[in-house]
């Protein structure tokens, strides 16, 4: 079955990015099927206001719980007999990793995103939907979008490329970074010399077996380097004899 993915947005347009490239080509191939709502086609006034001043005061603006209301009631049944995972990007949600998107990309089968502008989305919102569906708040990092749109461009690249049958070289996902705890090794490919810079010879050696524990090596130099934090939990995983498992 493909993974239905429904995004709603005040920007439509932001979203026509997943038609392109290995998004558009999963599409294509019946791996995913994507569906952009416009919020503002469940707003009943001339204005098709989706936001609203805070209560208590404040600066900026929220979204109104009640075309959130309609859209998800509409979107969330639009599928009979299925029921939708729905996902809220923001910056005060769990962060989102490879991890995350493993996940999804094997369990699920209908995912629908909730993007908010502005200050966010009327707590009620939450509450009455994370009542009904299985909800979640994700991250990107810990930084603020001006939306939740960029958001869901990330994550759904992210989660549909783990689609089984999405990527053409099921090996290039295996090594990469991010894959069983570290980062991936440096690569390299034609000319063997480029402006003085050489190829490590040992990739131009022919020898697998030297290669392979160059690279490992390699990956763990890297995360030793730049990721301390994913390299300390590499190491106790490792303790627990649980490397591998991403
Ligand atoms: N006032 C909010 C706060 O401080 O948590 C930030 C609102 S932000 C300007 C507007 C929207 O952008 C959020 O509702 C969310 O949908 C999206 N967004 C911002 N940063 C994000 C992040 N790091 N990850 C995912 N979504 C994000």
């Amino acid at each position: 079955m493909a993974l239905r993915v429904d995004v709603i947005t005040i920007f439509p347009d932001y979203l026509a990015p997943l038609q392109l490239s290995l998004l558009g080509r999963a599409q294509r191939e019946g791996l995913l099927e994507v569906h952009v709502h416009d919020l503002r086609d469940w707003t009943h006034d001339r204005h098709r206001t989706v936001d609203d001043t805070p209560y208590g005061g404040g600066a900026g603006m929220v979204m109104r719980p009640e075309p959130w209301g309609e859209a998800l009631d509409e979107v969330c049944a639009s599928l009979p007999g299925r029921t939708p995972h729905v996902v809220v990007p923001g910056p005060g949600g769990d962060v989102f990793t490879q991890r995350t998107a493993g996940t999804m990309a094997l369990e699920l089968d209908w995912v629908v995103f909730v993007c908010g502008r502005y200050e966010g989305i009327d707590e009620r919102v939450y509450l009455e939907f994370a009542r009904r569906y299985p909800l979640s708040v994700l991250s990107l990092g810990d930084y603020v979008l001006n939306g939740g749109e960029v958001a869901v461009l990330a994550m759904t690249e992210a989660i549909a490329r783990l689609l089984p049958g999405m990527v053409g070289n099921e090996a290039s996902l295996e090594e990469e970074s991010h894959t069983g705890g570290l980062l991936e090794y440096p690569v390299y490919t034609k000319p063997a010399s480029w402006r003085g810079h050489e190829v490590p010879p040992v990739l131009l050696s022919g020898h697998h077996g030297q290669i392979a524990d160059w690279r490992h090596q390699q990956r763990l130099e890297r995360t030793a380097a730049r990721r301390p934090d994913l390299m300390q939990r590499y190491r106790e995983d490792e303790d627990h004899g649980d490397v591998g498992r991403s």
